[in-house]
């Protein structure tokens, strides 16, 4: 439950869920206040404008086209005259597509054919929206306000079925690439899309939801960054900025310890590089799973750190022995490198078989205390426990 929690809940709420309810009562009541209404007026421009220089500056294309759909959208819900309903019922079905389209998009930059073509199509949109506005296409969009089902709740709902569908899929895959991968952006995409259907039935105007949802995916893109900037990307835990402001942040008691992969090396050279990853990987699994309140971060390398917060040397031990057994026991399998350099004359009569090897670790733990007034004093010192540990004959623990 605490995984879920920290997972994908947490995540998921903070900080778009906050902005997306902060959206939804600030915009409701704002009008009421009419000096707000200089502010109103300018945050979606602002968005736009911080957002396409944001978008360009990170490589978040993702970003870009997101602002320029929510703006094409915009423009479109601004149409008037007697064709806008029929606008608005096919933007209700257009809207969350796009929007999920832009979501799967693989961050490859703007200028090149591919940006080329996503911008043809969203301009291709805009042109249909607006012609659709001029001549009134009675009959060929009706459909968008048929009914698939009778059930008398979906009659009570303001969109039609067409767009609720479109909005329940986009809804279904965002939600399932955010549990596969929770990171802000992802997140801001879903409320983004949460944010949609607010914005189609917004009286009078949808803009400032519509800015909303664009300020919700600009934060996501700095979320993004940060977290970035603090984790690791090959084995997903926090990285060494993490772990100097951590220890900063320390009270003056706790444990830690330095952790470091046996002969690692060799795997390297023997396995290959890849397979040296892997290993890094399913070690680093095992740290994130460390018991007794430890919080585990990549030092650099194959050199991990583990602190235990207002523990003391003792208390923290039985649970870095765990660690060391857990990974010691680990099978750890792996396709190999044994591919011939040459292709074979004659087929091999089977396919290369799955290796197992297995894997240590040596941990060096030290305790801050009265002599060691600073963390680089307490990390020296596990340092040397470290050492210790691997000259006695790694796969240990000392102190
Ligand atoms: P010891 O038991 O004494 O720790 O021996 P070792 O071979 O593990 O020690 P050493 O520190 O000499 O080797 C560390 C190696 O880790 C060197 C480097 O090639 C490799 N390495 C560092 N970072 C990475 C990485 O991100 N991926 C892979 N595959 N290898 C890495
Ligand atoms: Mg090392
Ligand atoms: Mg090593």
């Amino acid at each position: 439950m605490r995984f879920f929690l920290s997972r994908l809940i947490y995540p998921f709420l903070l900080p778009n869920g906050l902005l997306f309810a902060a959206a939804v009562l600030g915009l409701s009541v704002a009008p009421q206040f009419p000096p707000l209404a200089p502010y109103l007026s300018v945050f979606p421009a602002a968005v736009l404008g911080v957002g396409l220089i944001l978008g360009w500056r990170f490589n978040s294309t993702r970003l870009i086209f997101a602002l320029l759909l929510l703006a094409m959208a915009d423009a479109l819900l601004g149409l008037r005259g007697a064709a806008a309903p029929f606008v608005h019922n096919a933007l209700a079905c257009a809207l969350p597509l796009n929007l999920l389209g832009v979501a799967l998009l693989a961050e490859r930059g703007l200028v090149n054919r591919r940006g080329a073509l996503v911008l043809g199509v969203l301009l291709t949109q805009l042109a249909a929206g607006a012609w659709l506005a001029a001549r009134p296409m009675i009959r060929a969009t009706a459909w968008l306000e048929s009914d698939f089902v009778h059930l008398p709740f979906l009659d009570r709902l303001p969109l039609a079925q067409p767009a609720l569908a479109a909005f329940a899929l986009a809804l279904l895959v965002l939600a399932f690439r955010f549990y596969r991968n929770p990171a802000p952006l992802e997140g801001g995409f879903l409320w983004a899309l949460l944010a949609m259907p607010i914005a189609l039935t917004s009286v009078p105007s949808p803009t400032l939801h519509l800015a909303a949802a664009g300020f919700i995916l600009v934060v996501g893109v700095i979320e993004n960054s940060h977290a970035m900037a603090y984790r690791d990307d090959l084995t997903g835990l926090p990285g060494r900025r993490a772990l100097n402001e951590a220890l900063a942040r320390l009270g003056s008691r706790y444990t830690l310890a330095m952790v470091d992969i046996d002969h690692f090396k060799k795997f390297n050279d023997k396995h290959g590089h890849d397979v040296g990853d892997q290993v890094l990987r399913m070690v680093a699994g095992r740290l994130a799973a460390v018991t007794g309140g430890g919080k585990a971060f990549r030092y650099g390398g194959e050199e991990f750190s583990v602190i235990f917060p207002r523990k003391a040397v003792e208390e923290a031990l039985p649970h870095l022995e765990a660690l060391r057994e857990a990974v010691a026991g680990a099978r750890f399998h792996h396709r190999g490198k044994d591919r011939p350099k040459k292709k074979p004359a004659r087929p091999r009569p089977s396919p290369p078989r799955e290796k197992t090897l297995s894997v240590t670790i040596s941990i060096g733990a030290a305790e801050k205390t009265g002599q060691r007034g600073a963390s680089s004093q307490v990390l020296k010192a596990a340092d040397q426990a470290l050492y210790r540990a691997k000259k006695a004959g790694r796969n240990q623990v000392c102190d």
